[in-house]
């Protein structure tokens, strides 16, 4: 198979936002019933005896007095007022805490929230987001709350639910400008540019920051140029997918589009082991659009939930748009599956090229001609090896031949551990890097072995073909 050219296909991660940009959580406590208490519990700055005692006492009164229920909030709210004083202690210091609550108070609101703030604090966003909601089941009003579950959907990359639950916070709060930035934002990923301008216009008005003022203005800027450089596309939307076609390209490439991306669908979210629950886009430029548009030189790129292909390889023959989709796509679903943690290059690289040759050529042992003679010259007779940690810098190159090495150096990296350690070591990696672990951590967690001795197995793979 001849491969037609060079694939730099380039991957960019959004700044999710500026780190002074967090949202303030653990706002919304739960206040005793007893007049008493809510002054005690108000003057408690730290975990000390006289918290200790308290909680006590109201665990004897509780014990002697089980059906009355405001003896429960009282000792559930001190509860959870050690929880939020110890809440920079690991999970399971508190989850004893939160669960006594739970049984004294179930289906409450206060309890809900705090539980999702302790998961939200140590980037468990999905659990988080299971609490939130239980808490707006309980009280739909609790608009902090829906902002609070916005942005934990908005770190899971889940925008549509993001942008759902920041118009309930911003019915309220609507001078909030980094809700409207980040509602910009969600509404930018879903491609609906006109929202977006919409959202952060409004932004504009309330923000004071300069910094801030800038990214919002930059975003404007973005949308504004899509809005320019999509009109007049046709769109095509199924279950997976939100299709974009520039001119009159969706009549050539719409049903091999629809039917590769499918195959590719299933083949790659069932390798991966991951099944996102948002529609990912795909956009077909014209070819001097995309290049207006894109950062660098590239085939095509995968950016947060976008893929972006110009029309001049979409229209290359199909075995050829097939691997670029699957390549592209094995980006996306790597970046969802990880939340927002970002792969190394090496593990983007390496996986989206064992994917996009299982399913253009079949097999993931047969790839690119031109890659196959450096892969032999360079790497098997020349004993070449790049470490794992300098694959960026080489993709980062001048040089062509540099950058085409780094891609085989990931290739190899990938192929090595599925020859030594299965296929199924790959969700493991990626599950682990969603956990916020360094690469060693993530290499150790799916073969066992140590980051240093992985990369040794790498070169005594090489010299075994
Ligand atoms: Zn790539």
């Amino acid at each position: 198979m001849k491969r037609l050219l060079l694939i730099t296909a380039l991957f960019f991660f959004l700044t999710l936002y500026p780190a002074q940009s967090e949202p303030v959580i653990f706002f919304d406590q739960l206040k005793p019933v007893d007049l008493e208490l809510q002054e005690q519990i108000k003057k408690i700055k730290s975990l000390d005896s006289n918290l200790e005692n308290i909680i006590d006492n109201l665990r004897l009164k509780v014990k002697n007095d089980n059906s009355n229920n405001n003896l429960k909030i009282d000792l559930a709210s001190f509860l959870l007022k050690k929880v939020y004083l110890q809440r920079e202690l690991p999970y399971e210091n508190n989850e004893e805490l939160l669960l006594e609550a739970y049984d004294l108070i179930q289906d409450n609101f206060f309890l809900e929230t705090i539980w999702g703030d302790i998961y939200f604090h140590i980037d468990e966003f999905e659990r988080a987001i299971e609490h939130y909601e239980t808490a707006l089941i309980c009280n739909p009003n609790g608009v902090n709350t829906a902002g609070l579950c916005g942005w934990a959907y908005f770190k899971n990359q889940n925008y549509e639910k993001a942008l759902e639950k920041f118009d309930i916070y911003l019915n309220k709060n609507f001078d909030d400008y980094l809700i409207l930035f980040f509602a910009g934002k969600c509404s930018f990923q879903l491609e609906d540019y006109e929202k977006t301008v919409e959202y952060c216009e409004k932004a504009l008005e309330f923000c004071k920051d300069n910094d801030d003022i800038e990214d919002i203005e930059d975003l404007i800027r973005k949308a504004k140029e899509h809005l320019a450089s999509t009109e007049g596309f046709t769109k095509d939307e199924d279950s997976h997918f939100v299709l974009s076609f520039a001119g009159a390209s969706k009549d050539d490439l719409g049903d091999l589009t629809s039917e590769s991306l499918e195959d590719i669908y299933d083949e790659v979210t069932n390798f991966l082991n991951f099944d996102p629950d948002v529609k990912i886009n795909v956009i077909f430029y014209l070819t001097d659009d995309y290049y207006k548009r894109a950062e660098n030189w590239s085939a095509a790129q995968a950016c947060g939930i976008t893929i972006e292909v110009p029309l001049k390889y979409g229209y290359k023959d199909e075995v050829y748009v097939k691997g670029l989709l699957a390549h592209e796509f094995t980006h996306t679903i790597i970046n969802l599956k990880t939340k927002g943690f970002n792969a190394p290059t090496w593990v983007h690289e390496g996986l989206a090229q064992y994917l996009e040759y299982s399913i253009s050529f079949g097999s993931p042992e047969i790839i690119r001609s031109d890659y196959e003679k450096i892969l032999q010259k360079d790497f098997i007779e020349e004993e070449l090896f790049i470490p794992l940690n300098k694959v960026s810098t080489y993709m980062n190159s001048s040089e062509r031949r540099d950058i085409k090495r780094a891609y085989i150096a990931s290739y190899i990296a990938i192929r090595c551990m599925s020859d030594n350690y299965g296929e199924q070591s790959f969700d493991k990696l990626l599950t682990s890097i969603g956990k916020g672990n360094d690469i060693e951590r993530a290499v150790k967690d799916a073969t066992g072995i140590s980051y240093d001795k992985f990369q040794n197995e790498i070169k005594d793979w090489v010299k075994n073909q």
